[in-house]
């Protein structure tokens, strides 16, 4: 007789629990079993899913259970995949079963659901008198299904009454209530296939078809075509015929064509304009860059590389060609961007180049869709992943290269959650499987830079721009010395107008949306904040609203003001709709298109806004820091800097840094054609040095100050930092939970030497954006020279205070190596 094996396995849980459980893998399921299977597991009275991680064949738990069941067909993870999960899971302190199921598109993760079933009693009370209306209606929903769920009804019935009454009716023991884990709610498609069936046509005879030639000639036509086309999609049949459902049917009913169902994917748009085009021959430059990147891929092994190339020097162009080599090579490429819907431009580059061998993998897509693009990748049958931050995670076999385009870009992380960065996941990627990495940026971030100096990351140079073609001249104008108030200076008007009468394009950049920034009244002062995030709220003329730019609270704009009912309420200060209605007033008859979040709401809208202008439709382009994505808009050659102090008074370390990247992108979309370009930046600190630096459009100057700053005041690259963040919906409670959790940290610092020497804490402080989203917001940031230090720390004041996160209404996320400290 054959003895029975016993094999336990590690389970990392889906819900944050912060710990791996030991199950009891049984003879039939052992066969099937592999890391990386997702699992239904008994977790006190209730079932969960959960992603093994290790099996054994022992166990130290007592009273240990058996899985239930295995969910998929095959694993979801590989064990490198693991490793990597691992990883993000200790560094940035969240459990392992939190970052797989992050990991994985949001179609396959647990859908937590409760549902309803009647009870004996329920039935019986459906015949007493006493319920109410609505009560009677939801037990009538019950009374022929065995169970209901609780959004299904609760959507059905459209009242937000329906809880309590459910609620009420599970306390009269009429419904019961059981909570349950469905796995999958996104399931493959299966699409419909049509073909006509030969045998039945032949069968037919000579008046059948004349009847049906005369009685319904639609059928007669689209069967003829049906047979022409042999197997056709559904989609196909409407895409020519449009809605003939009814037809399909009768044919179908007539026996005279086949229906069929094959599995099929869900794809994004794919542009039909994408054909393949030839690659241009590489400047040396170039070819310089590409040869040290390609040496490494052929080596198969781990390296690093900042291409730091100036605005519209061809960065991209290095990266497909790299990849093109990595391919050859036999392995894959992850591609990120930060935002893949605001460029779509360097999609269609990839398209033209890879064709099919692309997935995308962005929030943009739909739940169906971002499942069908992983399968494909898990599937092996494409190589080339594109996509934002969260595309680190796809599950590529091979990888071969991992590029990250703007690697400066604030939008790789993410800050709530796990408080991710991409970019630096890339390299941790890219280290585990000895892929070649490139961060790319024409302004990289000063930590990224310092890591060339120190011989961490590769440093390649791209110095000119293709075909020589110079810079823009950089023209800073100093406000103070214009009219007061005044939007536009009259040097940047004079130069507008001449861009138009030369039929040249201009565009005009100011990061503000809306047509004031505040509204306040003349008489008694009161300004309109508001109640959520007591920022003042900014007025959309064109909406005829205040809208409050955190959290989208709005309300009709006002004639007087409610404090002191005076009349003369005003606005101050100017975003794009503004400047639009100013440039309007100037030139009536320029053409002119705005882009920004109120002018890009609806899907494709962007796409729309840059085609008008790219085909010379509009002559301006007013619009936010998304005009300063990398579009290549070759016919520009004025870019007009409104505002440009914007983003220089944050008080955060980094403004300095933000400020030039951002000046220097826009300014890089001027002149990137055969006419040399102009920039002209407005600004009340024409002194300050990221302004200056910004103009010369120099990277090292810049870099050459900033790390003078950072060094000396202990920030980023020399010391780490990690930030306590405590969110909360009543004052006093994120207050005491912020003294608590400050006390805790001081005790715990001044007891341990390597801790006085190595850390700093500063805080716990109210956060510089007090309030946001109607919650209360404090911070601790802590410094660390040594970051082995500096993670045992803060791990300690993680184990320390976590009896204490039963304060209700009080969230702590740890971020570490925060961007957003504000
Ligand atoms: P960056 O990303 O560095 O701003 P791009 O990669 O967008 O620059 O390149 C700018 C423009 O130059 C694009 O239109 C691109 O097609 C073109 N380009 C890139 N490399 C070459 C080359 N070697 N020869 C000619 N044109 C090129
Ligand atoms: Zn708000």
């Amino acid at each position: 007789m054959k003895k029975v094996e016993l094999l336990f396995a590690e389970v990392a849980l889906a819900l944050p629990v912060n710990k791996n459980l030991d199950y009891e893998v049984l003879p039939p399921l052992q066969p099937s079993i592999r890391v990386g299977s997702r699992v239904l597991v008994p977790l006190e009275k209730r079932k969960t899913i959960g992603y093994v991680v290790e099996l054994k064949k022992s166990s130290f738990i007592e009273g240990i259970k058996p899985i239930e069941a295995i969910l998929d067909p095959f694993p979801l993870f590989s064990p490198a995949d693991l490793n990597f999960f691992t990883w993000i899971a200790s560094y940035y302190f969240y459990p392992l079963g939190g970052v797989i199921k992050n990991a994985l598109p949001p179609g396959i993760n647990v859908n937590s659901n409760r549902s309803l079933s009647l009870t004996p009693q329920g039935k019986e009370a459906l015949n007493n008198k006493t319920l109410s209306q609505p009560e009677k209606y939801i037990l009538l929903n019950l009374v022929s299904k065995r169970r209901v769920s609780l959004n299904t009804l609760t959507t059905s019935l459209k009242s937000d009454k329906t809880p309590p009454i459910i609620l009420s009716l599970v306390q009269k023991g009429y419904v019961t209530m059981t909570r349950g884990e469905s796995p999958r709610v996104v399931k493959p498609r299966k699409e419909k296939i049509l073909q006509v069936k030969e045998e039945a046509l032949s069968n037919l005879s000579l008046s059948d078809l004349k009847r049906l030639l005369s009685k319904a000639p639609r059928q007669f036509q689209v069967l003829k075509w049906l047979r022409r086309e042999g197997k056709v999609t559904s989609a196909k049949v409407s895409s020519r015929w449009g809605r003939v459902g009814w037809i399909i049917k009768s044919l179908e009913i007539k026996k005279l064509i086949d229906i069929s169902f094959q599995e099929s994917y869900r794809r994004p748009l794919v542009s039909e304009k994408d054909g393949f085009v030839s690659p241009p021959v590489m400047t040396s430059e170039q070819a310089n860059a590409l040869k040290k990147i390609a040496s490494q891929v052929k080596r198969g092994k781990y390296a690093s590389f900042l291409l730091h190339g100036i605005t519209g020097s061809g960065k991209t162009e290095v990266y497909l060609k790299a990849i093109e080599t990595t391919i050859k090579s036999g392995r894959g490429a992850i591609v990120l961007i930060p935002e893949i819907a605001l460029t779509p431009q360097f999609i269609a580059r990839f398209r033209a180049r890879f064709g099919n061998n692309i997935a995308q993998i962005h929030s943009g897509l739909s739940k169906g869709e971002r499942f069908d693009e992983w399968r494909r990748i898990k599937n092996q049958e494409v190589q080339i992943v594109i996509g934002a931050r969260s595309a680190i995670f796809a599950p590529l076999e091979s990888i071969g290269i991992i590029v990250v385009d703007e690697e400066h870009d604030s939008a790789y992380k993410q800050d709530e959650r796990i408080c991710y960065n991409a970019r630096d996941l890339a390299l941790v990627r890219g280290k585990m499987n000895d892929a070649v990495v490139i961060l790319g940026s024409a302004t990289p971030t000063i930590e990224t830079y310092y890591n060339t100096r120190i011989g961490k990351i590769n440093y390649l140079h791209l110095s000119r721009r293709i075909d020589n073609r110079p810079l823009p001249r950089v023209v800073v104008l100093d406000m103070r010395h214009e009219n007061p108030g005044a939007i536009l200076s009259t040097r940047l008007k004079n130069a507008l107008w001449q861009r138009w009468k030369r039929k040249e394009q201009t565009l005009l950049f100011l990061n503000r949306r809306g047509f004031s920034s505040f509204i306040m009244c003349r008489e008694c002062g009161y300004v309109f904040r508001c109640p959520n995030c007591n920022v003042s709220l900014v007025y959309h003329r064109n909406k005829k609203l205040l809208l409050c730019h955190y959290c989208n609270f709005y309300k009709p704009a006002p004639k007087s003001c409610p404090k002191c009912r005076g009349y003369r309420v005003k606005t101050f200060g100017f975003g794009t709709e503004r400047l639009e209605a100013e440039v309007h007033q100037l030139f009536p008859d320029l053409k002119v298109g705005r882009l920004d979040r109120d002018t890009t709401v609806k899907k494709n809208s962007l796409h729309h806004i840059l085609g008008q202008f790219r085909r010379g439709e509009t002559d301006l382009l007013i619009g936010t820091q998304m005009i300063a994505m990398g579009h290549d808009l070759p016919r520009v050659t004025l870019v007009g800097i409104i505002a440009a102090d914007l983003s220089l008074n944050f008080p955060d370390f980094r403004a300095g840094e933000r400020t030039f990247q951002l000046l220097t992108q826009v300014a890089g979309r001027s002149g990137r054609g055969q006419i040399p370009g102009e920039v002209i930046i407005q600004t009340y600190n024409p002194n300050h040095p990221s302004i200056r630096m910004a103009t010369a459009q120099d990277f090292l100057p810049f870099y050459g100050e900033e790390i003078l700053h950072r060094k000396e005041l202990n920030y980023p690259p020399f010391h780490r930092l990690v930030n306590f963040r405590i969110v909360g919906n009543s004052h006093s409670r994120t207050y005491n939970y912020a003294n608590l959790l400050g006390k805790l940290s001081m005790d715990l610092w001044e007891k341990e030497r390597s801790f006085q020497d190595n850390i700093e804490i500063l805080g716990p402080a109210e956060a510089p954006r007090e309030k946001l989203k109607g919650k209360y917001r404090w911070q601790m940031l802590i410094k660390g020279q040594d970051h082995r230090v500096l993670h045992q720390f803060t791990e300690k004041v993680i184990v320390l205070i976590k009896p204490q996160i039963k304060i209700s209404g009080v969230k702590l996320t740890v971020d570490i190596d925060p961007i957003n400290l504000l």
